[in-house]
């Protein structure tokens, strides 16, 4: 086992962390197109596809360094669903015609791509999700409702899961769900459509918003994987995303950790800092010890998918601990800061807010703890 990061991968870190400076200096719509000019949004995907061809763990780290610098966590959600919910799967199953026509332009961030999978009906659980692909001569027609999808206006390229029509019905749910890539450029006028941006508690610059598909007209082109694989195909998805959606939270949490601790020292009450006080040191260690169980569960789960293993169960544990840590770490690092840290210009309600947000996105911490229970053999 080593611990140890290679100088390529310390490169690639400060790199992203450089980046992530950049992108945080730039007014808020900017941020995107600033991570896709210095190649955030490419890093794991193949060299001859357009990106650097990065490991996973590498890709963990490059994100670790761009939320270190870049506060926008909205922005860096937005960028994961696009690269690890959408890119990462279509590298895994897409088509080698599916590949070439989209890896190189969302690896450029020349087009977006997003996950459209939530439904009224259906959020944590996947199997009733009611949007329809009817089959049609050419390929699918998509009828449905998506919502609290991020970067939803943004998007050039939707990942949808969809009732089929196939075997399964009311006993097996699950057997009738197709993997759609539904491109909106292409999709006849008026068949997709974005909603305008939902007023968030917080990760604003993810833009979460609705997407209405009626009557939308797909070739054969626009399957992932097999038909009726929809279940298969989401949870490939959401392995990725789960894996690596919170590596940038590490970087936010080491920089939230640097500033607690400076506080503590220079903060005087009575004659002396308050770091002196076990409560508040201890809270600081606390933060630390979520900061680093957080890192040893993404890197591992990010390991355990370089070695080609299914990495589901590893997956869920690091995004469920890390959204926990953050918020708890956020919530600490309010309180350490008195009256102070409750003011809107400290920056601390809104990494609360951000936090209470990487809970449920994703795959809420229930149903990561029953896919953990699960593969338990509870
Ligand atoms: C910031 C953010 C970004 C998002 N981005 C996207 C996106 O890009 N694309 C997309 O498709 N969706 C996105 N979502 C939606 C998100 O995936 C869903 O909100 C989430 O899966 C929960 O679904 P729900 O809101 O329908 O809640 P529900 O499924 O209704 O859950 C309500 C409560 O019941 C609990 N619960 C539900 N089922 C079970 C169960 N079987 N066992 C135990 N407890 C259960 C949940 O844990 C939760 O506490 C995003 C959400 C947020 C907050």
């Amino acid at each position: 086992m080593d611990f140890g990061w290679t100088p390529a991968q310390r490169a690639v870190h400060d790199r992203m962390r450089a980046l992530g400076a950049e992108a945080d200096a730039a007014a808020p719509e900017e941020r995107m197109r600033v991570l896709a000019r210095g190649g955030a949004l490419g890093l794991p995907i193949a060299r001859d596809l357009g990106g650097e061809g990065l490991d996973l763990v590498t890709t963990a780290l490059a994100y670790e360094g761009l939320g270190a610098t870049l506060r926008d966590g909205g922005v860096l959600l937005a960028a994961g669903a696009h690269l690890f919910g959408v890119a990462l799967l279509l590298a895994r199953v897409g088509t080698l015609a599916q590949q070439r026509a989209w890896l190189p332009r969302l690896a450029r961030g020349d087009a977006m791509a997003t996950v459209a999978a939530t439904e009224a009906g259906s959020g944590s659980d996947i199997a009733s999700v009611e949007a329809a692909a009817e089959r049609t001569a050419a390929g699918y027609r998509l009828t449905g409702e998506k919502r609290f999808v991020t970067w939803a206006d943004g998007a050039d390229v939707y990942f949808v899961v969809a009732r089929d029509g196939g075997e399964g019905g009311a006993a097996a749910p699950a057997r009738g769900l197709t993997a759609l890539l539904v491109p909106r450029a292409s999709a006849p006028a008026g068949s997709v459509r974005a909603g305008a941006p939902l007023a968030t508690a917080g990760l604003r610059g993810a833009r979460l918003a609705p997407v209405s598909f009626s009557g939308c007209e797909l070739g054969e082109g626009a399957l992932l994987g097999r038909p009726g694989a929809g279940l298969a195909v989401f949870q490939i998805a959401m392995t990725y995303e789960r894996a690596l959606i919170l590596a940038f939270r590490l970087g936010a949490m080491e920089r939230a950790l640097g500033e607690a601790v400076r506080f503590a020292r220079e903060r005087a009450i009575g004659g002396h800092a308050i770091a002196r006080h076990q409560a508040i040191a201890h809270r600081i260690a606390h933060m630390k010890l979520r900061l680093e169980t957080s890192r040893l569960l993404v890197y591992r789960a990010a390991w355990e998918l370089d070695q080609g293993r299914r990495g589901q169960a590893e997956a869920a544990l690091a995004k469920w601990h890390a959204a926990d840590a953050a918020l708890q770490s956020a919530l600490e690092d309010l309180s350490i800061r008195g009256g102070a840290g409750y003011l809107e210009e400290s920056g601390l309600p809104s990494a609360v807010d951000d936090a209470l947000g990487g809970g449920i996105h994703s795959g809420t911490a229930d149903v990561l703890a029953t896919i953990v229970a699960r593969w338990l053999g509870l």
